[in-house]
């Protein structure tokens, strides 16, 4: 089943068009990637998708038509976006921020909360520490688990490889893996493009808002066009 359908999506800030007629689609179960740098739209594309800015296109989620529902509306269906930066609360405790993002779910919360500490033991050690005083993957990991506590059908994840160490992006990356074996549809966006493309099943391409392929990833890993422009430092 189509879990995401984007259609002749638009992002524009002023003069600057960053996203420029963007089509791409998410089924249900797969981690699609979308690799370019910085600056490329990415970040842009996805913010729309989850309706965090003005864009005119068509987006289908669920087979149901969002295009005109504000973010929330859109969150409560099940899509959801870890943005860039994580956005934790800092001076909340492990604990607090976590329920916190629960808050309104009629799942229960402490079994909810058992769940993240199964999956992520260094956060259940550190439950009490407030969020900002974490390392930056640990962090990351508290911004992974807020989003899935609320059991997204699509996880949608801005840079998560961002500011992180190589030796915790490959852990990151491998967590995602999991997460969408679990079951979890996933859109990632990454400039960290080799390791993002050896996780996904199918990958894009966006350059300076453009967006191209939407092919099989690994044939993305084989591309010498990609190698030269993407891959020399990952
Ligand atoms: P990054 O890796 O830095 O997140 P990106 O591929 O996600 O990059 P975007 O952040 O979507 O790219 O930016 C696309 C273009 O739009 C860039 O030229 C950027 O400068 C511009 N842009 C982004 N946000 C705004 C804004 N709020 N106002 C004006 N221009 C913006």
């Amino acid at each position: 089943m189509r879990m995401l359908e984007v259609q002749d999506l638009n992002v524009r800030y002023g003069v600057v068009r960053a996203v420029l007629d963007a089509s791409l689609h998410v089924d249900e179960g797969e981690l699609v990637v979308v690799v370019g740098a910085n600056g490329a739209g990415k970040s842009s594309l996805l913010r729309a998708v989850v309706g965090l800015n003005k864009h005119r296109g068509q987006i289908e989620f669920g087979g149901r038509q969002i295009t005109g529902l504000r973010a929330e509306q859109r969150v409560k269906r099940g899509l959801t976006l870890v943005p860039e930066g994580r956005h934790i609360f800092g001076r909340m405790s492990v604990l607090e921020n976590l329920q916190v993002a629960h808050w309104g779910a009629t799942t229960n919360l402490a079994a909810e909360i058992a769940g993240v500490f199964e999956r992520f033991p260094r956060l259940e050690e550190r439950k009490h520490q407030t969020a900002a005083t974490l390392s930056g993957g640990e962090q990351q990991m508290l911004a992974l688990s807020r989003a899935l506590i609320r059991h997204p059908r699509l996880l949608m994840l801005d840079e998560p490889s961002m500011g992180l160490a190589p030796k915790i992006v490959a852990q990151m990356f491998e967590i995602i893996e999991e997460i969408n074996a679990a079951g979890t549809s996933v859109l990632l966006i990454e400039q960290n493009a080799r390791m993002a493309l050896s996780i996904a099943h199918r990958g894009y391409l966006m350059e300076t808002g453009t967006l191209s392929g939407g092919g099989d990833a690994r044939v993305m890993l084989e591309d010498e066009r990609l190698h030269e422009a993407y891959f020399g430092k990952s």
